[in-house]
């Protein structure tokens, strides 16, 4: 009898953990704010912004739930960021100081996920906002275009990069773009065939950035554009992050690269309306958008 009890629990146990991890029968996201940033007038976000206006810039993860996979694009902030925050520099930890700080993991876990419930991770590019939660993952393959990973490894310094994050013997899987155009990107990839998720380059920001649109059973329609731009303003405008912002901070790998992908999503803002461009920072766009453990599909 006792063991008939113990083994019921067990079941109830199982069944509770499975129920959040089991596979959904549609595409559905969910968006997890990991941490917000101190705060800056939006002049230093784009040029052109307002100096009266304050912005406080979000660090997302997005939960992508596929029948066929569930991954993170970006981490946002994870568990050991305080540490490896702290060896940067005084004004470095100035200008990128953040707050109310609360990992994709702990979110994950608060609902019933585990690290292993996550197939993949693909980020968006490697900076420490996008990748800050990787060691949280430790056995969960991260796709990437080789070039952003030979330029992270290679050059990455921080605070751009954590270069701790970038080595050891994590599985680093190649993502494959075909030569198949899509809304105007000249490669593409079609993540599970279906036209739902489809990722493009985007490089500029840094070399081998990658953009994702996602199509939901709904008929909305998303971009999720990294860093090209922090704000949508930006895209709008199609203007770049402001001169002295690249000079402080050495902000875009390719600065001209960068302004001809953002002039390349300006055009496709105006000519499509209806596809909501996400930049991975504004927080005005993330409250469009279906916070976890809400979803949407
Ligand atoms: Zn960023």
């Amino acid at each position: 009898m006792k063991r008939l009890i113990a083994l019921t629990f067990f079941a109830l146990l199982l069944g509770s953990t499975s129920q959040a991890a089991e596979r959904p029968q549609h595409l559905r996201i969910a968006l997890l704010i990991t941490a917000h940033s101190a705060g800056s007038p939006e002049a230093f976000t784009v040029s052109g912004g307002r100096w009266s206006i304050e912005r406080k810039l979000v660090h997302p993860a997005l939960l992508v739930d596929h029948p066929q996979g569930r991954f993170l694009f970006d981490t946002g902030l994870g568990r050991e960021i305080d540490h490896a925050f702290a060896a940067n520099s005084w004004l470095n930890r100035k200008l990128l100081a953040y707050e109310q700080l609360d990992p994709a993991l702990d979110q994950l876990e608060r609902a019933g996920y585990q690290a292993g419930d996550i197939d993949f991770i693909l980020p968006s590019h490697l900076h420490w906002d996008h990748l800050g939660g990787l060691p949280d993952f430790p056995d969960t393959p991260v796709k990437v275009l080789p070039s952003g990973l030979q330029e992270a490894r290679e050059h990455g310094q921080r605070p751009a990069f954590l270069p701790e994050h970038l080595q050891g013997t994590r599985e680093w899987q190649r993502l494959q773009l075909s030569d198949t155009p899509y809304m105007g990107f000249a490669r593409s990839l079609d993540l599970f065939d279906d036209q739902r998720l489809v990722v493009v380059e985007l490089s500029g920001h840094t070399a081998g950035q990658v953009g994702l649109f996602v199509n939901l059973d709904s008929g909305r329609r998303l971009f999720f554009i990294g860093d090209t731009s922090w704000t949508l303003r930006g895209v709008a405008q199609n203007r770049s992050r402001p001169l002295f912002v690249q000079w402080i901070a050495h902000v875009d790998s390719d600065r001209e690269a960068n302004a001809h992908v953002l002039q390349q999503i300006h055009q496709l803002h105006q000519q499509q309306p209806d596809l909501l461009i996400v930049p991975a920072h504004d927080e005005e766009v993330a409250r469009q958008l279906a916070q976890f453990p809400q979803f949407e599909d």
